[in-house]
């Protein structure tokens, strides 16, 4: 059994504490902070074991030295960007895989948002890290990459099985919700997911997990290949990276 806890940091970054109920691993995915990474720990009484980053930016990393001072413990991150992940001890790239405790993590190589970033898919507790690659109905930014990268990584990702559970980095959902409904407004699942974050938000809870099935059927960067989602851009029949680009490019200038 894998526990995943939700620990909200900064405005709006989760930071995921995974821990291993065979082994007593506990792995703290993207440490924005780690003040409430520490409470966290003390609340349940584990001991952090592994460090894991998705890609370079602060809002993931700013707690890896200190972390890996107080436990000592290794920082796991994204070969390609190793230079730029604090302290980094094993940096993994696509179709690497690694132990956590007795259990697999397959890792694969997501660019776009930026030049490195890997996300972490524990195949037998169907659970997916996805960084800031994948959000519950959107994606990142293209700070480092282009739009047929970011096509290649979240093609990847949603070959997935369906009920993978996807955990990403950032408390995103309502407003990629509006956005997507701006260009996709009668995607009935898109609709039923955008009222059920309604509530879980009124209610001030995650809107995470999400899930794989519900991404492919909800989050218009996952439908660029979809000719309807084309048509609706102004861009039928062009390919998919491209219907991508335009609807990141809409994201970027959307108010709402
Ligand atoms: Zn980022
Ligand atoms: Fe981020």
């Amino acid at each position: 059994m894998l526990d995943v806890i939700l620990i909200p940091a900064l405005a709006d970054n989760y930071i995921h504490l995974v821990h291993d109920r065979e082994s007593g691993v506990v792995g703290v995915v993207d440490p924005a902070e780690v003040e409430p990474v520490e409470a966290e720990l003390a609340r349940r009484g584990w001991r952090l074991t592994h460090i894991l980053n998705t890609h370079h930016h602060a809002d993931h990393t700013a707690g890896n030295e200190e972390l890996k001072r107080k436990w000592r413990v290794p920082v796991i991150g994204p070969g390609a960007d190793r230079d730029r992940i604090p302290a980094i001890d094993e940096a993994y790239g696509e179709g690497d895989t690694f132990r956590f405790g007795d259990r697999p993590v397959r890792v694969f190589d997501t660019p776009g948002h930026t030049r490195g970033h890997i996300a972490f898919w524990f195949e037998d507790a169907g659970a997916l890290f996805s960084g800031d690659t994948l959000f519950s109905l959107g994606c990142g930014r293209l700070f480092e990459g282009r739009p047929d990268q970011m096509w290649d990584s979240l093609s990847k990702l949603r070959a997935l099985p369906p009920e993978t559970r996807v955990y990403c980095g950032h408390e995103y959902t309502a407003s990629n919700g509006r956005f997507a409904l701006s260009i996709d407004p009668d995607n009935t699942a898109l609709k039923a997911r955008m009222a059920e974050v309604q509530l879980l938000r009124a209610d001030g809870q995650p809107t995470l997990p999400s899930t794989i099935a519900l991404e492919r059927a909800a989050n218009p960067f996952l439908r660029a290949d979809d000719p309807d989602l084309a048509a609706a851009v102004g861009l039928a029949g062009a390919a998919p990276a491209e219907v991508l680009g335009e609807i990141r490019r809409r994201k970027d200038h959307f108010r709402a």
